[in-house]
């Protein structure tokens, strides 16, 4: 087992073994089943490529017609992962973490509501910028990050004590954590029901499960269609809306205790897709939206002519069509299991 250097065993580590295939399960004729509720009948969603690298290769989501998961069909390996999370993505995933004092002020209020001292987990914790914002409270800081530099940085910078290597493998004892974080990691993960099973082991009772993922119901999302940019594919398996969260959640005995959709100020991504599509159609390739810098002049103008008029009226119908663009969920392992 792989670990970082300096992490001790103030909560015990057991070992729950290799990893398995993220295969999904089928229904006899392959069809899939939907892998939150096990319900057949899946349709086809929409195809779409990955358009932060502007790739063409096309890929499948599908819907669950049950509890509303959109799922990636026949999604890469794990062992192909590496070539559709580039430099360039990673790049941007740090940038993003990094200047985001605001972010955590926000979430840390939101948890404080809930849980104010304890053991707390981030899973998919990045270079430790959430953890780091929590240095000099009373938390016990643990951490679980797929790169070995990422984790480094994260231990160095938070005091956190952080495992490397797949949630899945990762050795906490059963009734570790009163709190665990999960920001913007679980739509990447496959086997979202083990995950969540994880999650519902290593809490102890009564403790807290605080998760944010992007909304395939929101308004964006169905605005956007293929080109809206919290797809990410095909580095996003999963798609959740409010209610498939919260049936996952519920499969591993947690409940519901907050849960909301938020806009995103992100949504000039999507535009950028669309617009990039427009001149491509009449002969014009720009550079993808993973190897460009910052807006230059004429996007910038079109965004706001755009902002100004349909998306701001398709933003303010938000609540009504489905929320905002990201989910912020709290969900609670029960205190007395029956
Ligand atoms: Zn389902």
């Amino acid at each position: 087992m792989k670990m970082t250097a300096g992490i001790t065993n103030e909560i015990e580590l057991i070992d729950h073994g290799a990893r398995r295939d993220p295969s999904v399960a089928s229904d006899g004729n392959g069809n899939d089943l939907c892998p939150v509720c096990g319900h057949a009948g899946a349709s086809e969603w929409l195809r779409g490529p990955d358009r932060f690298h502007g790739r063409l290769e096309k890929y499948t989501l599908v819907r669950c017609p049950a509890c509303s998961l959109v799922w990636l069909s026949h999604p890469p390996k794990p062992a192909e992962m590496n070539l559709h999370y580039t430099d360039a993505y990673h790049k941007l995933i740090s940038a993003s973490g990094e200047n985001s004092p605001v972010r955590w002020k926000d979430r840390k209020a939101a948890l404080k509501q809930w849980k104010q001292s304890g053991a707390l987990l981030d899973m998919g914790c990045s270079s430790g910028s959430f953890l780091e914002s929590l240095k000099g409270e009373p938390w016990k800081l643990y951490g679980i990050e797929m790169s070995a530099e990422g984790a480094k940085t994260a231990e160095v910078r938070s005091g956190a004590k952080v495992y490397v290597g797949d949630i899945l493998n990762a050795p906490f004892a059963r009734d570790s954590f009163d709190v665990i974080t999960c920001f913007d990691v679980l739509e990447h993960l496959y086997e979202p029901r083990k995950i969540m099973a994880r999650v519902g082991e290593w809490l102890k009772p009564g403790g807290v499960f605080y998760v944010l993922v992007p909304n395939v119901n929101s308004a964006e999302a169905r605005a956007f269609g293929s080109y809206w940019h919290g797809l990410e594919l095909p580095r996003h398996l999963f798609h959740y809306s409010p209610a498939s969260l919260k049936f996952l959640a519920e499969s591993a005995g947690l409940r519901e205790v907050s849960l909301e959709t938020r806009r995103n100020p992100a949504v000039g991504t999507s535009l950028r897709y669309v617009w990039d599509d427009v001149f491509r159609t009449v002969g014009i390739h720009q550079t993808p939206v993973a190897y460009r810098g910052e807006a230059g002049f004429p996007w910038r103008a079109a965004r706001k002519v755009v902002r100004m008029t349909a998306l701001r009226a398709l933003l303010a119908m938000a609540p009504l069509v489905g929320g905002g663009e990201s989910i912020h969920a709290i969900f609670q392992k029960e205190k007395t299991l029956a």
